[in-house]
């Protein structure tokens, strides 16, 4: 741990901070939250500690992005986020022109109170324009409140909007009405993901039409003026999310929190995933890392690859070179090259066909850069 400071990539890093608590579950969540609020303020308690404990071991970063996420941030009391931004803010030098996002399930009253938190980015989680998608997959609000809530938003952040494609019961209908939202409102950027089923054939079937719906959602974006930035990720304006962007960048960030991992040079962290363990370790002032290992040269090079692959401005290969200095993609992927990756200006990235089927090229990509260490 003495060395992390010298790890560090940059000495500006974004923080990342776990709410893992949700009134209810939704039916397709795997995210790590919990039902059970009993533990809400030990948990806060804890999560102080160790933002306390970061500023101890990296007294000279800058922080330029925070992200609040879960779980449901606007599920616990507000009371908790204020005495936490508080406690960033007193533990660590904030960029001024800082970005700090928090996720929220549409919620006019909590939305309103963000802004005397100096949040700047509002990401909510509509995922389908349609009340019975919603019901069926125990989401805890409507259409209505999604609408009531982005216009409060709108007064004074950034705002995401997330969508999900392929929940149960949804239609083209769902589709057409989330195209419409997007036109109608014209938020600052839109996330758009799959929810992937490939258990059975029945279930591959569908996912076909899934795919499908997916692939007009996109397209419809597109054509409204959208830059897709990132495979799953749109924006208007550059209105980039600059704390996404330093994952995908392989770029420095510190996790807070209950399963929450973290980036600092060659190091990979995740915290763990037990709401006691993590409770009862920061009571002795010790972090609570389930995983910590630094990344070998050939570990670092495949995850700058996937994800830097994964933005449309791809990834520099003097970087990749920096890691492993005899990286060529030329040979690499000779008969990838055209079809699905391009070389643009000293960058990798993917073609428009290759964002379209990212994910069976980035397994190939992996795949090759493996074997290359192999037979090196
Ligand atoms: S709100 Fe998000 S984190 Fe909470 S249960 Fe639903 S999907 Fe999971």
């Amino acid at each position: 741990m003495e060395s992390l400071s010298s790890t560090l990539v940059s000495e500006n890093i974004g923080l990342y901070l776990h709410v893992p608590f949700c009134k209810r579950r939704c039916t397709y969540c795997d995210f790590v939250s919990f039902t059970d609020f009993s533990q809400v303020k030990e948990y806060f308690e804890a999560l102080w500690k160790e933002i306390e404990l970061w500023s101890m071991f990296l007294p000279r970063i800058r922080v330029e992005t925070i992200y609040v996420g879960g779980g449901s941030p606007s599920d616990v009391p507000f009371e908790l986020l204020e005495k936490t931004l508080e406690r960033i803010r007193d533990m660590f030098l904030i960029a001024d022109d800082f970005e700090f996002t928090i996720e929220v399930n549409p919620n006019c009253e909590f939305v309103e109170r963000l802004r005397f938190l100096d949040v700047n980015r509002v990401s909510i989680g509509l995922q389908a324009a349609d009340d019975e998608v919603l019901k069926c997959v125990r989401r805890r609000h409507s259409v209505g409140d999604f609408f009531r809530t982005f216009e409060t938003a709108k007064n004074f952040a950034k705002v995401n909007v997330d969508f999900i494609v392929g929940l149960p019961n949804e239609s083209d209908r769902t589709i057409e009405n989330d195209v419409h939202v997007v036109e109608t409102l014209r938020p600052d950027h839109v996330s758009i993901y799959l929810l992937e089923t490939h258990e059975s054939e029945f279930e591959t079937a569908i996912s076909e039409v899934v795919e499908n719906r997916y692939e007009r959602f996109v397209e419809a974006v597109k054509e409204m003026g959208y830059d897709r930035y990132e495979i799953s990720n749109f924006a208007l304006n550059n209105s980039f999310c600059r704390h996404n962007l330093k994952y995908w960048r392989n770029q420095d960030y510190i996790g807070l929190g209950v399963a929450a991992g973290g980036h600092l040079g060659r190091i990979r962290y995740v915290n763990s995933p037990r709401l006691g363990e993590y409770i009862s370790k920061l009571k002795e002032d010790d972090f609570v890392f389930d995983y910590f290992s630094r990344n070998d040269d050939l570990q670092e090079l495949k995850e700058t690859i996937f994800m830097g692959l994964r933005l449309s401005e791809g990834v520099n290969i003097e970087k990749l070179r920096e890691i492993w200095w005899m990286f060529d993609p030329y040979e690499l992927f000779h008969d990838l090259l055209g079809e699905f990756l391009e070389i643009e200006d000293g960058f990798l990235k993917l073609t428009e066909r290759g964002f379209d089927l990212s994910a069976r090229v980035l397994a190939d990509v992996i795949d090759r850069v493996s074997l290359m260490a192999v037979g090196r």
